[in-house]
């Protein structure tokens, strides 16, 4: 499983009007390598999606894996990483404004399929197990932003709120963060919606916003099972809970200024470009040390504390890391490409 731990892909969005200048990147399925035009160099990711790539693609290549070691027990972390206006919001969530299941991202695809999954393993533990066992499913989300070194609460009813990480046996959580229990896709999708909402309150616009701030939105799954449903005091219950944590990270813009484009990576910067910064040293040692954690710098930034539980163990990570394809943006993509292919 060690070898599994982290992956790297990357997705190239079509061209769209607003770019600037034609088209630059050139995507090779078959190696999973990216090259930009009028660039030497090659750059080599777990998988590399391009401009025509299905939402659906995405979704079977590299995120089923992870939704079904989730539902063996495991955490797991799905990250988008990219410049703003390169499709982060678009994999994760999906087009808003756009029909069909098409238009659907990550969050909502991973719902969709949890729910059906959950109701067929309640039948086949009702076939296998007998009327006397119990099974029960509870699924729970919660949404919070980091803005700065600050946590802030998404999904309460008061105005948006800070919150502390704590830290208790060796697990960090965020210390009084709404669960809310979700019992369908669209439940997902209405917490996602009231958490985006809460997000921009007082902010110009969800774009600015959104650049300058992580959302990450947790699904928790909880499954309790027990042989003697009869057995009062429920002594015997099982229980099973893993997380899995989806995050839309700030736009990378904020960081290549400290970053350079030439290479000189994980300088000093600001909150947001610490915050990413420390993120690819994380996912670095991870993807390096394998069995070794014990050298994971997860306390250099607020986001790598916060997601600490979801990154580190057993979990499964993957980071999709998105470009905008136009001629305009290529020192950005560039240093999106670096940034993507050394954290392997
Ligand atoms: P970000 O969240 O990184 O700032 P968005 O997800 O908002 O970027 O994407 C910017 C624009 O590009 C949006 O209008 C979105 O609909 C469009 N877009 C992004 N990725 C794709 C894609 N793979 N196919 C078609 N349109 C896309
Ligand atoms: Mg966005």
């Amino acid at each position: 499983m060690s070898t599994e731990r982290v992956r790297v892909a990357l997705r190239a969005r079509p061209l769209l009007s607003r770019d600037i200048g034609e088209d630059i990147i050139r995507c090779d399925n078959k190696s999973s390598s990216v090259e930009l035009s009028n660039h030497g160099e090659c750059f080599y990711y777990d998988h590399v999606f391009g401009p025509e790539t299905k939402q659906s693609v995405v979704f079977n290549t590299c995120v089923s894996p992870i939704l079904e070691s989730w539902i063996e027990g495991y955490n797991g972390c799905i990250l988008a990483y990219g410049q703003t206006g390169s499709g982060k919001t678009y994999t994760m969530i999906g087009d808003e404004g756009g029909k069909g299941t098409e238009k659907s991202g990550i969050i909502p695809a991973v719902a969709e399929k949890l729910f059906i999954i959950i109701q067929k393993e309640q039948q086949q533990f009702a076939i296998l197990m007998g009327q006397d066992c119990e099974s029960q499913f509870q699924v729970r989300v919660s949404f919070v932003e980091v803005y700065k070194d600050d946590v802030y609460e998404l999904l309460g009813q008061k105005e948006k709120s800070t919150l502390a990480l704590r830290e208790q046996s060796g697990k960090v959580f965020v210390s009084g963060a709404v669960e809310r229990i979700v019992n369908s896709t669209r439940d997902v999708k209405k917490a996602i919606q009231d958490g985006t909402n809460k997000r921009v309150t007082g902010q110009t616009s969800v774009h600015e916003y959104s650049s300058r701030s992580h959302a990450c939105f947790t699904i928790v799954l909880e499954h309790r099972w027990c042989n003697n449903k009869h057995d009062a005091n429920n002594k015997n219950m099982n229980k099973k809970v893993s997380s899995l944590t989806f995050v839309d990270l700030a736009g990378s813009e904020q960081s290549s200024a400290n970053q350079g484009i030439n290479g000189v990576r994980f300088s000093e910067g600001v909150s947001i470009n610490m915050g990413l910064l420390a993120l690819g040293n994380v996912i670095e040692s991870l993807s390096q040390n394998k069995s070794n954690a014990s050298h994971v710098p997860y306390r250099d930034s607020t986001l790598t504390r916060l997601l600490q539980n979801s990154l580190g163990g057993n979990s499964k990570t993957l980071m999709i890391t998105c470009v905008s394809p136009g001629a305009g943006d290529k020192e950005q993509t560039l240093s999106t490409l670096k940034y993507a292919s050394n954290t392997r």
